[in-house]
Order: structure tokens, then sequence, then C-alpha cells
């Protein structure tokens, strides 16, 4: 062998664990020989709706246009979100899924020495983003499975320039309440960046709930960022953005790729903003669906996380994976949360009424 590249990588690279997916439905039907169509994934926290009609009408429009490069400005969906938001069009900031704007804070605000906090059993983009910029990371204990702000805070130095909160938080679907967040803010000092991560912000209902964007204006070091792949149905094309003031929004575009917002995608968020009636029913199937699922269990007599999102924390009582296994061979695809430090737990998305009724029907067989 004549060079060893596993240790030409960059320090935070080396052993550095890739995010893993859900499994696509594909490749378990390869994997055990079965029908895909009889194949339920529950594992990825995607709308089980299929796309708004609106959206297929919307790509089918844009497709003659691909061999364009897209607007790297994105100028149509800035200005309907903007002006659906309330903000200044140049307070967005759009990426390739929102996990490109969390990168991308991260690599605009941090480096080898820095501080980000982010929280225990919290979304595990960010400490694969915090590992591969070689920042050092500072993981605050939970409590209750949630995010314990006031500790988050505490655990702020001067070496801090970044906190990732997510609100609610994936895998847990916790979710910290408006009173607790605007103090948080107050604590935070102006010289750290706030990443309020609120990909799944449109299950929340009710007032006990914040909305980051209003802070916006107080908080000049806040970034709310928001996605269309979870209750807009757009997981295959990629959009997400940021919310910020136009600075650091201006500071952030410097890392960011030209033409990272691909064309469909524009259109397809441009198209979806305007049917109301799907998210209004995504909402109502996913109200429905948590009951359903969060009943399910308590007639099995299995403990799980009340979530605020579209999935949830499942306590097996035992090894996860086994179960997790067990269920593959049934059919349903769910998510353990090993690597979350939640060994004995599977997160389950919330699908159409017959696809909890099959998961909770696997899960009585396996676990029976
Ligand atoms: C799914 C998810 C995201 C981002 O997903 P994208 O598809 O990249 O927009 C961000 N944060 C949390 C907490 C998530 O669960």
């Amino acid at each position: 062998m004549s060079c060893d590249y596993e240790a030409l990588a960059a320090r935070g690279v080396q052993g550095l664990q890739p995010y893993q997916p859900g499994k696509p439905v594909d490749e378990l039907a390869r994997e055990l020989g079965l029908d895909p169509a009889r194949i339920v994934k529950l594992a990825s926290n995607e709308n089980p709706l299929g796309p708004s009609d609106r959206v297929t009408a919307a790509v089918e429009k844009a497709l003659p246009e691909v061999t364009r490069y897209p607007d790297g400005a994105a100028y149509t969906l800035r200005q309907t979100l903007a002006e659906r938001l309330n903000v200044a069009p140049e307070m967005l900031t759009f990426g390739n899924g929102s996990n490109d704007v969390l990168e991308l804070v991260a690599r605009a605000f941090a480096e080898p020495g820095a501080e980000i906090v982010y929280s225990e059993h919290a979304f595990a983009v960010y400490p694969i983003v915090i590992q591969a910029i070689g920042a050092d990371h500072v993981k605050v204990p939970a409590v209750n499975w949630g995010h314990d702000l006031d500790a988050m805070a505490a655990a702020i130095t001067e070496r801090t320039r970044v906190v990732f909160v997510a609100n609610p938080n994936n895998p847990t679907g916790t979710v910290v309440e408006k009173d607790a967040v605007y103090r948080f803010l107050q604590r935070v000092p102006e010289n750290v960046i706030v990443v309020l991560d609120e990909a799944y912000c449109e299950y929340l209902q009710g007032p006990q709930y914040a909305d980051g964007v209003q802070w916006l204006s107080e908080f000049p070091n806040l970034v709310v960022s928001r996605t269309f792949s979870k209750a807009w149905g757009l997981a295959g094309l990629r959009m997400g953005y940021g919310i910020s003031s136009p600075e650091i929004a201006d500071v952030i575009n410097r890392v960011r790729q030209p033409f990272n917002a691909n064309a469909l995608a524009q259109a397809a968020a441009t198209a979806v903003l305007d049917d109301q009636a799907y998210i209004d029913r995504a909402i109502e199937v996913n109200r429905a669906g948590l009951e359903q699922l969060a009943g399910g269990f308590d007639r099995l007599g299995l403990d799980y996380i009340p979530s605020a999102a579209n999935f949830i924390a499942l306590d097996t009582g035992t090894d996860a994976n086994e179960v997790n296994d067990a269920l593959l061979r049934e059919g349903v695809i769910v998510r353990p949360v090993g690597a979350y430090g939640m060994p004995r737990h599977l997160r389950v998305s919330v699908g159409l009424e017959h696809e909890n009724r099959r998961c909770l029907e696997a899960l009585e067989k396996v676990l029976g």
C-alpha cells in the first residue's frame, strides 16, 4: 500500500461516522425478497400524503428548464417566502435541505478551537458537522429527554461560537415552550449564534409554543432554520432555509455553493406555499396518527416519549436493534436511535392510518 489515506484525512474527518439514513424500501425488498408494495416505511419523518398536486404541476412545468443552472438567488421563492413570513427578502438563506443551512452556519462562524453547544439526544447532524470542521463538541445533558436550555446557556464560554437548539427535537419529539426559549435567548451573549432548528414547527399547535421568527428583530444573533422536507412533503427535492439578520445571511452566503438550491425544488417550494389545504391536511393526518400510535403503544404496554412532531420515540424495553431486525422481517421500516444514546428506543414516523396499523400489528407480533 502506497499511502494511508485515512491518516491523511483532516483530523475531524478521521473516525467520523457518517449520518445513517432510514433504510430505503427498495433496499429492504432486495435484501429480504419482499414485495416493495407490502413494505411500510416509517423511518425518515416524511409526509405520508404524497406530494401536493401543485407540486406535481410545478415540477412538470419546470422540467424543460433543467438544462439551465437554477437561479442562484432563488428570486421567486425568496419573494414568496419573505412575504409569507413577513421578513425582508435578504434575511433568507436557501439550502440543499436545511441540513445544508446548519452546516453553512457552523462553517461560517466556527473553526478548530471554537466550541459549539448542543443537547444530548439532539439531531445527529450537529455533532457530525461540528466534528467535520474540527470544532469542539459541548454536549449538554438532557432533562426528560429534552433540551435543558438553562444548562445550555450556562455551558457557553468565551470560545463558544454557535448553539444548536432543535425545537421540536429529533429523535425525541420534545419541545421547549415559548417562555423558556425567550429566557434562553436573553441569556445568550450577542456574539454567539443561536440556531433555532424548527424543522417540525408546522406541527406545533398552541399558544405555549414559540415561533422563532418573531424574535429576529430583538436578537440579532438568532438564525431560525426551517425545511420543506417534513410537513410540506418535499424531502426528495431538498429545500430548506435560514432566516436571520441580513448581516448574518451575508456571512453565511460566502460559504454557500452558488447553485445549492436546485431548480425543481425552487419551483416546488414556491408552489406548495400556496397550498394551505395540503398543509392543513398534513397537520390533521399527523395529529390523528400520533394519537393512533400512542394509543397502540399504550395497549401494548410500551413506554414512549410524548411527541410534538411527526414521529414518536418508542421504548422497546430491550435492545432496540433486535426489535428493529424483527420488524424489518415483517416489512416494517422504523429507525433505531442507538447512535443518539438511546439504545432501547425506536423512532416511529407517523404514517397513514393503515401504515400505523401495520406497524402496531408487527410490533405486537414481534414483542408478544
Ligand atoms: C429532518 C431534520 C432536518 C433537516 O432536514 P432537511 O431535509 O435537510 O431539510 C433538520 N433538523 C432536524 C431536527 C430534522 O429532524
